[in-house]
């Protein structure tokens, strides 16, 4: 594949909607995919609407759609930085704050017994983002989690309203 660079955004969208171009071929073409699907209605990850639990100018706070624990939701920029270090305090401060009260939120309603959280945005093309991955009592404690097996996402609408509500 050609650097996809040499295509109009059009063109792009038409591959990617023919099955011919995967996201990492647009990780190696230096286009973000997390931009590109917001700035073309969703072409990459489709409709996500239902996943969305909070959102603002600055972040967007999302459950994860391959999960690996139940609960498990990931918090980003809506503005591109590549990783953590890219971003500014404010930012920062916008993240972190969200963060703990998503977490205190995701143990509360899930009933996990505690929520891990990590940001390992790497390599040449990311969107930073940090994950709260819940770890609950019949799981041992420790950095396995972090690594736990991804799993199906299964809607529950029910606790999606708990969680938007308590996160307004
Ligand atoms: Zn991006």
């Amino acid at each position: 594949m050609d650097n996809l660079k040499n295509f109009s955004d059009e063109e792009i969208v038409k591959m990617i909607k023919e099955g011919k171009v995967t996201n990492r071929e647009l990780t190696d073409s230096g286009i973000c995919p997390t931009c590109f699907n917001k700035e073309h209605n969703g072409v990459l990850f489709g409709d996500d609407s239902e996943m969305i639990l909070y959102e603002d100018d600055t972040i967007e706070c999302f459950l994860v759609g391959n999960p690996r624990a139940v609960g498990h939701v990931a918090i980003s920029t809506k503005k591109h930085y590549k990783d953590m270090m890219d971003i500014d305090d404010e930012v920062c401060t916008k993240v972190f704050t969200f963060a703990r009260k998503a977490m205190c939120t995701i143990r509360e309603v899930y009933g996990a017994e505690s929520v891990y959280l990590c940001t390992m945005c790497d390599g040449p093309m990311n969107h930073f983002h940090i994950q709260l991955i819940p770890r609950y009592d019949y799981e041992k404690r420790g950095s396995k989690n972090f690594v736990k097996p991804r799993m199906e996402y299964v809607a529950d609408p029910e606790k999606v309203n708990v969680l938007r509500k308590e996160l307004k």
